[in-house]
């Protein structure tokens, strides 16, 4: 019988370069979430604006790369849900009309599994969460990366170098605000575009008395913002429902009383459209 020849790895590579181009080609608007650090908020951020966006009547695309910590099922309410499709055309979780979602806790066993992934490994496969799923033409594509400036929020920058741009998301205090100012540098020197930066937990009210009270400060972000040149998107106020809904699996935006809260994510969206319709424009 005759072998079956190893294709040439030159030639895969620019098969699969040409079929992520392609894929990436159908998405008019892609956007990374990503923040200095860990348990800002940037999830929250990104799930509550995938699903605003879509509630516009965006066809929106929403994908987890946090390979290690990949909670964005969760958040939705879709935990332990499994996929179909083929190794090379997966088809995303179809969470809601207009949204689809594509998240490393789908592929994993168990919800408790680790992920153990060298460097290399973890760029393939967030290259095979952009070319391998089944995205179609969606108008935004909303990426939640890993916190820092480490091998995935680097392999993301290079693998979608036509990205709109990056959302960064902080909480007020200095020491969060130090590690945004790396981020912003960084997508700088990978030439990302900065989209903006969103300040969370920024002021909470308190439910008794009705006084504001800044557990983390406030305006941090923003005084940053202007500091390093970059548009400041909007704030968040610290809501316990956010956290409630998070457990839950229920985003803030998706819940129909009108709230302080859900009013500043309506703002912040706003302004994203804005500025990836300038960006672009
Ligand atoms: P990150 O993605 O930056 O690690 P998450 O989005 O997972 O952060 O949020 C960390 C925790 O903080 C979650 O429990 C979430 O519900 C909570 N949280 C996020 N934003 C707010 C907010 N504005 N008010 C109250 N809790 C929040």
């Amino acid at each position: 019988m005759e072998e079956q020849k190893e294709m040439d790895p030159d030639l895969k590579r620019f098969i699969e370069q040409k079929e992520l181009k392609k894929r990436l080609s159908a998405i008019k608007h892609k956007i990374l979430v990503l923040s200095g650090k860990g348990g800002v908020g940037k999830s929250t951020v990104a799930v509550n604006m995938a699903v605003l966006l879509a509630l516009q009547g965006k066809k929106v695309g929403l994908l987890d790369i946090d390979i290690h910590g990949p909670n964005v099922p969760k958040m939705l309410g879709v935990e332990g849900r499994h996929i179909s499709g083929t190794e090379k055309n997966l088809n995303p979780y179809e969470y809601m009309p207009n949204l689809k979602l594509m998240s490393i806790a789908f592929l994993l066993a168990e919800p408790d599994s680790a992920v153990i992934w060298r460097g290399p490994l973890k760029m393939h496969m967030i290259e095979q969460f952009l070319r391998d799923v089944n995205w179609g033409e969606l108008d935004y594509l909303v990426v939640d990366a890993p916190p820092g400036t480490g091998d995935e929020p680097l392999s993301i920058c290079q693998l979608v170098p036509d990205a709109d741009g990056a959302v960064i998301v902080t909480t007020p205090q200095e020491v969060s605000v130090l590690d945004v100012r790396k981020c912003i540098t960084f997508c700088r020197q990978v030439n990302t575009p900065v989209l903006g930066v969103v300040e969370n937990m920024r002021g909470f009210t308190c439910p008794h008395c009705g006084k504001e009270v800044n557990l983390f400060k406030s305006g941090g972000g923003e005084t940053m913002a202007k500091e390093m040149g970059v548009t400041f998107l909007g704030s968040i106020p610290i809501d316990p429902e956010i956290v409630e809904g998070g457990d839950a699996g229920r985003p803030i935006v998706s819940l129909a009383a009108d709230s302080p809260t859900k009013k500043s994510f309506l703002e912040l969206v706003k302004r994203i459209i804005e500025r990836t319709n300038t960006v672009s424009s």
